[in-house]
């Protein structure tokens, strides 16, 4: 890439850059947390959550400090649950604290090299490239690599970083990626980087899409609706972790005689996709005994809200049950986008 090329992107980002909260501050935990939520969360939809975030807990201090259960409820509906347990760890073991170069940064818990890379040179200064997926597609492009490893690819990126504007380097090839060189229409003409692309004639084949193919995972969820409310159990594992939902598993017979119950009333099927896992989950409801819990007062998993509004559908069809369990107003905010856990 020459200098030119490099001085036309720096400008060019300067000139066009989305203005995005996080870019109004060089707050290094406030930085962190943006990356955080970027790395599995759409730019828009992350704004809402930076900010009620950033309010409740102003610094990494002050989210060390809270319990856990309280960044997650902040977090609902954000998915990836596991970023919200390792800023919460990464705050607790910094005591509030992060240390000042990619070195120190890529030994805390869960900061791999992109988020280290981008608080280093945004938040401190440190001339280290940040490659997300967005530069990844623009260095691809632009060098006309097919397949590019990471470690080549963070070769290249690095001997490009801007010394003196390290920060603002890392965010404009990442602004190119999202916002001209998108994945299926790349706005060429007029692009800084057009003159020695190599990948612009047919930019669609630089880089080749990654084929991974979803692993399908069947389960069943029992709505449990006492007097109060419905049942809800502490998950664990590393997919809902901390939250709260219903009780699910593979075997339908196992949860039903776990609750001591001989049937269940189907209300329908859900899906829910992650990064890897395409989840069909087949919802059954029932009457139990015990008093339940309203399901606004818990944080609860994009999933268990899909659920729980499956099983309010099914309910408004029958007429079975008059009782407001709580279970409209935890649905009432689901999210349709089905890649949040
Ligand atoms: S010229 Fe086209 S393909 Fe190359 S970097 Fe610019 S937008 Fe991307």
């Amino acid at each position: 890439m020459t200098d030119r090329e490099r001085r036309a992107l720096l400008a060019w980002y300067r000139k066009h850059r989305r203005d995005l909260p996080w870019r109004r501050t060089r707050d290094p935990y406030a930085v962190l947390l943006a990356e955080v939520l970027l790395q599995q969360t759409q730019v828009e939809r992350a704004i809402p959550f930076y900010r009620r975030i950033l309010a409740r807990f102003p610094t990494l201090a002050a989210l060390g400090e809270a319990p856990l259960e309280a960044l997650l409820e902040l977090w609902q509906g954000a998915g990836y649950y596991r970023r919200a347990h390792q800023l919460h760890a990464l705050a607790r073991a910094t005591g509030g604290v992060l240390p000042k170069t990619y070195a120190e940064l890529r030994q805390l818990p869960g900061l791999g090299p992109y988020t280290a890379g981008a608080v280093a040179s945004i938040a401190f200064g440190e001339a280290v490239p940040a490659v997300d997926g967005n530069a990844r597609r623009v260095l691809a492009r632009y060098y006309g690599l097919a397949a590019p490893g990471e470690a080549e690819l963070r070769r290249l990126a690095e001997a490009l970083v801007d010394a003196a504007a390290p920060g603002e380097w890392n965010q404009a090839l990442i602004e190119l990626g999202a916002t001209r060189c998108t994945p299926k229409k790349p706005a060429c003409a007029g692009c800084p980087l057009g003159e020695g692309c190599r990948g612009k004639r047919d930019p669609n084949r630089f880089p080749l899409p990654r084929r991974t193919r979803k692993k399908r995972l069947d389960l069943f969820a029992l709505v449990l609706v006492g007097r109060e409310g419905v049942v809800l159990v502490r998950r664990e594992g590393k997919r809902f972790s901390g939250l709260y939902g219903v009780p699910m598993g593979e075997d339908l017979g196992v949860l039903l005689r776990e609750y001591g119950l001989s049937g269940a009333a189907f209300a329908g099927e859900v899906r829910h996709g992650l990064t890897h896992l395409d989840m069909r989950v087949r919802v059954y409801w029932a009457r139990v005994g015990a008093d339940g819990l309203d399901a606004s007062s818990k944080p609860l998993s994009v999933l268990d809200r899909k659920i729980l509004k499956k099983f309010e559908e099914a309910f408004g069809e029958t007429g079975a049950l008059e009782a407001d369990l709580g279970v409209a107003s935890a649905s009432k905010h689901a999210d349709p986008d089905a890649k949040q856990p």
